[in-house]
């Protein structure tokens, strides 16, 4: 009964195939896949946010450093008018310039305050962005182990077929066995057929009459070449 085994090693490659086919689209992998972009995107955006609030905390510590200068040489003019040692033809103008340094000191203050606010609500937004981290790798994390497991059942299910396989190889001639490979990547899962007693059920039309003759006159059991398609047929 040879013929059952041609056809077993047939059923079982298309079964290896679209095992093959199964581990290479699982879902998980997409899955994961999505996730570790994601993830990617999460990080830059991350990154960014780090360099704006570098400038910003740069910008910040500037304002307040020439604030403070304003405020020493204000702070200093200041103790000169009132100490007395000033001309009464220099208070004006030592008062506007005064007046001019408080101003210029307000102003910095005001943009170190602004940048302080900036830099607020990058910390936020860093905040957010290390959560939405941290929640994307967590499901990184499941999803490998999922990917695995799906992986592993698969895989384990190809030794099964690839043993039955090496069974049913044993019990069919080798050189049936070496034509059927030879056919398979062309002809895929309908390599071998049966003679269903009126035609080769690979052929789309129907078979000649000698071509038939010559089918329904073989032994049982026969491995035969289709004429027609070049399919193994097998009676
Ligand atoms: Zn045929």
């Amino acid at each position: 009964m040879t013929e059952h085994h041609l056809l077993d090693i047939q059923r079982l490659d298309t079964e290896a195939e679209q095992l093959r086919h199964r581990h290479a689209n699982l879902e998980q992998r997409a899955r994961l896949e999505a996730a570790r972009v994601e993830l990617g995107r999460v990080d830059a955006e991350s990154a960014a946010i780090d360099v704006a609030r570098l400038e910003v905390a740069a910008r910040q510590k500037r304002f307040e450093d020439e604030a403070q200068i304003f405020s020493t040489k204000a702070d200093e003019d200041e103790k000169r008018l009132y100490s007395g040692e000033v001309g009464m033809k220099d208070l004006q103008p030592l008062q506007a310039e005064i007046a001019g340094l408080r101003e210029r000191q307000a102003d910095h203050e005001d943009k170190a305050l602004e940048a302080m606010e900036e830099a607020e609500v990058l910390a936020a937004r860093r905040a957010e962005t290390d959560e939405r981290s941290a929640a994307i790798a967590e499901a990184i994390t499941v999803a490998e182990a999922e990917l695995a497991d799906a992986e592993a059942e698969i895989t384990a299910q190809l030794a099964d077929v690839a043993a039955r396989r090496e069974v049913a190889a044993e019990a069919v001639d080798p050189g049936d066995l070496a034509e059927y490979e030879r056919l398979r990547p062309g002809m895929g899962s309908a390599t071998v057929v049966r003679f269903d007693g009126s035609n080769c059920v690979g052929c789309p039309s129907t078979m000649p009459a000698v071509e038939l003759d010559r089918m329904k006159h073989a032994d049982s059991g026969s491995v035969l070449s289709c004429r027609e398609c070049g399919r193994i047929v097998v009676t």
